[in-house]
């Protein structure tokens, strides 16, 4: 599989947990056993747990995935390995601990970690960091080597939106926000030197929101509104999900709670993302 190929059928079941070694077979088994525990935990994580969307997903270019999650449709998706998950909330718990710190060994309140903010009224959630020396908004992503390659290249527009509305939840507390800035760092590097920055303007001197960054949030709220009345008509069952206009996305698919490739071949549940045949194979069809 490339970089940012969708999975074949073949692949994503290939990518389904497989048993883990251990020197014997009794070590075999507790390594089963320590990964229980880890999944059970992470499947019962408040974001996994969230119904409400946040900031990080009214950004994704797919209508059929937001739509399926507002309205709480039930996951297809059980390959999606949760330990890249796993391994970015401990590190943003990690990262809000040394920014902390940072305060106390200045002397200084610079900087602002974890906090609510509700640049939406349905949708608010929790920023990762203000830098209030630059007046920035930031946000960290620990990434896999090819989610930094991406970013480095051009960064995902839904990570682009989930900044902007960060930074609108701050400019709304009363804050100046002259920038939003995304934080990549190499998860799975063994130095940090690929640290990688990428910044937007959001308002000028005056507070004022620069028209790009004022254009992306009005699309964005814009595309919202369509998505509740989507899935308000799903809930009341005069909408299916397969008529739901679909954006298949090599890097986006494999983590949809949709995904289900072998939906193209067997006819049941899910989306099979860029797979051509099946019920929910209309990416440029349906409602949009
Ligand atoms: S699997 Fe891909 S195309 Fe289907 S709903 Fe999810 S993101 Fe959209």
């Amino acid at each position: 599989m490339t970089a940012f190929a969708t999975p074949s059928p073949d692949d994503f079941m290939a990518a389904a947990p497989k048993s883990v070694s251990g020197s014997t077979p009794w070590a075999s088994r507790y390594a089963a056993e320590l990964r229980r525990v880890i999944l059970e935990h992470a499947a019962r994580a408040p974001r996994t747990l969230q119904q409400h969307l946040g900031p990080s997903e009214l950004g994704v270019a797919c209508d059929r995935q937001v739509v399926g999650k507002m309205a709480a449709l039930p996951t297809t998706n059980h390959v999606a390995d949760p330990w890249p998950s796993i391994v970015g909330t401990a590190c943003h718990a990690w990262a809000e601990r040394a920014f902390d710190a940072d305060n106390m060994r200045g002397g200084l309140l610079r900087w602002v970690t974890e906090t609510r903010v509700s640049p939406h009224p349905d949708h608010p959630g929790t920023a990762d960091l203000y830098d209030a020396a630059e007046q920035a908004v930031v946000d960290h992503k620990f990434l896999g080597e090819s989610s930094m390659a991406k970013v480095r290249k051009d960064p995902p527009r839904k990570y682009v939106r989930q900044l902007l509305l960060y930074g609108l939840g701050y400019w709304k507390l009363g804050l100046p926000v002259r920038r939003v800035v995304l934080a990549a760092y190499p998860r799975t590097a063994a130095t940090l030197d690929g640290l990688y920055v990428w910044e937007h303007a959001f308002a000028d001197e005056q507070g004022v929101i620069v028209p790009e960054a004022l254009a992306a949030l009005e699309s964005t709220f814009a595309e919202t509104a369509h998505r509740r009345a989507l899935a308000d008509e799903l809930l009341a069952g005069r909408l299916r999900i397969e008529d739901v206009a679909a954006e298949p996305d090599s890097s986006e698919c494999y983590f949809c709670p949709f995904y289900r490739p072998q939906a193209a071949k067997d006819g049941g549940a899910g989306c099979p993302g860029t797979s051509t045949q099946g019920p929910y194979a209309l990416p440029q069809g349906g409602a949009s």
